[in-house]
């Protein structure tokens, strides 16, 4: 299996010793094409030699134990299918990178080439930098040239006869190495101790680092180098120069990079509902392997988890705990360490290769630190073996789903598949449930249980909608804040309580037009206006991060009259400063929380209470427990609502209710404060009265009316190309021939809101599959026609992308 976008496996050969020797599920290096060096996995050891093509041999085993088990092969061959994709795509999803070594192309001078006259000036560059330094890079070779394209030349050396080069295999994963310091074997009896101290009597920094290394000793712990120094007050070079004499040894010791340091403690009681809850989830499972927990904000759903894990823990199985990217970074971790202490391995995107690769390695020998793995969707590619329990928590969450590279997969729905192979049991929470794992609870494909009070039974918070076009025409706002809002937030600040505001949308304010002609500063790459950030004062793209200063005139008409309209996170906090000059105001937004400790460090800020309002986006709805909090405002309900999707209404639903739960989770009921344009809309009326089922009951019908999931299942493919005549001309072709097979369940080809992104232009085209019709004949259809499409030599060049439950 190689990591590469073609759906197939490759056959190379070995000797009868390597056969023996490998398994499956071990890497080999091995070469692909004219030079390119791959990282191959071995997916069958058989005799059958290929008839298309010559088998190579492998380059170099890399691995002494499989590095990926038997159901994890399985699983990634069900994602290949389900998803359409190939399974060098999940192969590359799923292995930390620093595994999949990758060769570079080093070049090497030829020691007997000496006509150097017949060189081109750009050969003869890179000729005298050989002449300085033994090899060269392509990517130096790049430097050198200040061009991208230098292949050319370098074929052209070997042509004739000045280089020559080879491919060079890097392993990129470094293990985390720390110095120890120990004595000399020579120096263990007290007389070569005396003799040691007379003898350094004059060297007193050394002198006084020998002395610490003895106080320190009397522990027997190894002593790290690192810790000698700053006990001692030495420099590195003080215990550089007892080792050169031969008093000091270094010594290393390959450690983790992420350990976990503290006290754990008991898990809490549960209260006698969440024990119901408990109760009824397990009985559920003697007859489901899944079991959907639809719990409101704050029921203590966590706490119920935890003694789930505990019992699995106990049976000596493994847990994986999933949870959306964003609310990884916070506090949860925190939270569950204190029970699980060092059984938790954490695994996210924020973590560095070599972090991943560490925690890879100590689920694959299933050590103690790897029982529970807590991690975003890619943990589902973890090297489980006996997986007992799989957790996903916040189940309907969006960043669930891969987008974008393939594999494109639903987390969710591949560690149901994943906990099948292993025989284990699922747990699917939320407080709102999307829409499919409901209905499939509804229809009993999944066990169900609820938890209708709130821990302490603290009410659900008071919702209020305020309509904002009142407002305006009776001149009661204030920038973007009604003058209830104001009330609001200033009767919470004075009872010292926190509030949270709420505003889907970065940025100063999203569009800047000129209002003498109209016109908005586009980007020169996508079709979309660029948004105004008014702390840099430029113009930023959302879509490809094209950024430039703002104007101060109009491009198109030359007025200085530009204008912001709508608004944006940034913009809120620079009024809420000038509204509340008093109080401390902090944002929380894909801006202000980029590095890795982004969001610990504003989610500390609010937790101390050094924040007292908070303004952000949807990443706030995120399973965020704060006890402080009274007050949460949604500034603008309507974007959500309006959004051209046909989930936009169950989003928009989760997402408020979502963001309305962080209010008043502790001591008393809070409140939220919802502003519209729409205060009837239906949506809004089942938010304020947090009426799921009547939200669910709603949609569902219309989900059927227009034939959508979770009765229809949906198949997007979206074409690709810089030339806006070859994407329209493959795009029509391809909508007839799906035409041909599906009829009026083949909807498009439509240009999407934003239809050139990256200077590339968009068509895409949607297929409906009815319940009915078999999931894998009509994929098989897909593939045939995306085949012949592909055979067409005019559209080969096209991007052809295929998102398999794209929503
Ligand atoms: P949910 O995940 O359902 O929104 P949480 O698990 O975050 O709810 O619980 C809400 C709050 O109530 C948390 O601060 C939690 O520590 C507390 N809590 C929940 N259950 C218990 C319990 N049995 N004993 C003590 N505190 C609890
Ligand atoms: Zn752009
Ligand atoms: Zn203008």
């Amino acid at each position: 299996m190689l990591p590469i976008p073609i759906q197939k496996t490759f056959t190379y050969s070995v000797t009868n010793e390597e056969a023996n020797f490998l398994n499956e599920g071990m890497r080999v290096a091995v070469s692909f094409g004219k030079t390119k060096m791959f990282t191959g996995l071995v997916f069958k050891i058989h005799e059958n030699a290929p008839t298309l093509y010559e088998a190579k041999e492998i380059h170099q085993i890399l691995d002494e134990q499989p590095l990926v088990n038997n159901l994890q092969l399985k699983h990634w061959q069900w994602i290949s299918t389900y998803y359409m994709c190939s399974l060098g795509d999940v192969f590359r999803a799923a292995l930390p990178s620093a595994f999949l070594l990758e060769s570079e192309t080093i070049v090497y001078k030829n020691e007997a080439f000496n006509n150097e006259d017949i060189l081109e000036d750009d050969e003869f560059l890179i000729f005298e930098a050989l002449q300085h330094q033994s090899q060269l890079t392509i990517h130096q070779v790049v430097d050198i040239l200040g061009k991208k394209k230098v292949m050319p030349t370098v074929n052209e050396l070997i042509k004739k006869s000045a280089i020559y080069i080879k491919e060079q295999i890097y392993e990129q994963y470094k293990p985390k190495l720390v110095k120890y310091v120990r004595l000399h074997a020579s120096y263990n009896s007290d007389e070569s101790l005396n003799a040691l101290l007379e003898e350094l009597s004059r060297a007193k920094k050394q002198r006084d680092a020998v002395l610490t290394f003895f106080q320190l000793s009397t522990t027997k712990k190894p002593i790290k180098a690192k810790d000698l120094e700053t006990k001692a007050n030495v420099s590195a070079s003080v215990l550089k120069s007892l080792v050169d004499k031969n008093i000091f040894e270094f010594y290393e010791i390959q450690i983790d990079r992420i350990n976990f340091k503290g006290d754990t403690n008991d898990l809490k009681e549960l209260n006698e509902f969440q024990e119901t809850a408990l109760k009824e989830i397990k009985e559920t499972f003697t007859n489901n392997d899944v079991t959907l927990l639809h719990g409101i904000t704050s029921s203590g759903k966590t706490e119920v988890y935890t003694k789930l894990i505990q019992e699995v823990l106990d049976a000596g199985k493994q847990v994986l705990f999933l949870l959306p990217e964003i609310a990884l970074t916070t506090q949860i971790i925190t939270r569950l360490q204190v029970y699980f202490g060092d059984q938790i391995s954490v695994f996210h995107s924020k973590y560095s290769m070599n972090e991943r690769v560490e925690v890879w390695n100590n689920v694959l020998e299933n050590k103690s630190k790897a029982q529970i793995i807590l991690g975003a969707r890619s943990s589902i590619f973890l090297p489980f073996s006996n997986l007992g329990l799989i957790v996903v928590d916040e189940e309907h969450e969006t960043s669930y789903k891969q987008f974008e590279p393939s594999p494109r997969y639903n987390a969710r729905d591949s560690a149901i598949v994943l906990s099948k192979l292993h025989n284990a049991k699922i747990l699917l929470g939320s407080a709102t449930p999307s829409l499919e794992s409901y209905f499939n609870a509804q229809q009993n494909k999944y066990g169900f249980v609820e938890l209708n009070r709130r821990f302490g039974n603290v009410q659900l918070p008071k919702i209020e909608l305020i309509d904002v076009k009142e407002k305006h025409r009776k001149k009661e706002m204030k920038g973007h804040f009604s003058d209830r809002m104001l009330k609001l937030i200033q009767e919470a600040l004075d009872e010292k309580e926190q509030i949270i505001l709420f505003q889907n949308r970065r940025g100063y304010s999203p569009v800047v037009e000129c209002k003498t002609c109209g016109v908005a500063p586009q980007c020169p790459n996508c079709d979309v206006s660029l948004t105004y950030h008014k702390f840099k004062n430029e113009l930023r793209c959302h879509y490809c991060n094209y950024q430039r200063a703002m104007p101060n005139s109009c491009a198109a008409c030359g007025s200085n009259t530009l204008d912001t309209k709508g608004f944006g996170t940034e913009q809120i906090e620079l009024e809420l400063k000038e509204l509340f000059p008093d109080f401390k105001i902090g944002r929380m937004d894909l801006d202000t929380t980029r590095g890795k400790f982004g969001y610990q460090k504003i989610i500390g800020a609010f937790e101390a209470r050094e924040i007292d309002i908070l303004v952000g986006t949807q990443m706030l709805s995120k399973g965020l427990d704060f006890d402080n909090v009274s007050l949460v405002g949604i500034l603008n309900a309507d974007t959500m609502l309006n959004f051209p999707d046909f989930r936009a209404h169950e989003r928009a639903y989760q997402m408020m209710v979502q963001v309305s739960g962080r209010a008043g989770r502790s001591k008393k009921q809070g409140n939220v404060a919802i502003q519209t344009y729409n205060p009837y809309h239906k949506i809004l009326q089942q938010v304020s009265s947090t009426n799921y089922t009547e939200m669910y009951k709603e949609q569902l019908q219309e989900r059927w009316q227009y034939k959508y999931p979770p009765y229809f299942r949906t198949i997007k493919i979206t074409l690709k190309h810089r030339d806006f005549n070859k994407v329209d001309t493959g795009v029509n072709w391809l909508f007839k021939a799906l035409y041909n097979s599906f009829g009026e369940n083949v909807l498009g080809p439509t240009a999407p809101a934003v239809s050139r992104i990256r200077n590339q232009y968009i068509k895409n085209i949607v297929i409906k599959i009815p319940p009915k019709q078999s999931l894998a004949n009509t994929k098989n259809q897909v593939t045939k026609i995306r085949n012949t499409f592909e055979a067409v030599k005019d559209f080969r060049p096209i991007r052809f992308i295929i998102d398999v439950d794209n929503y």
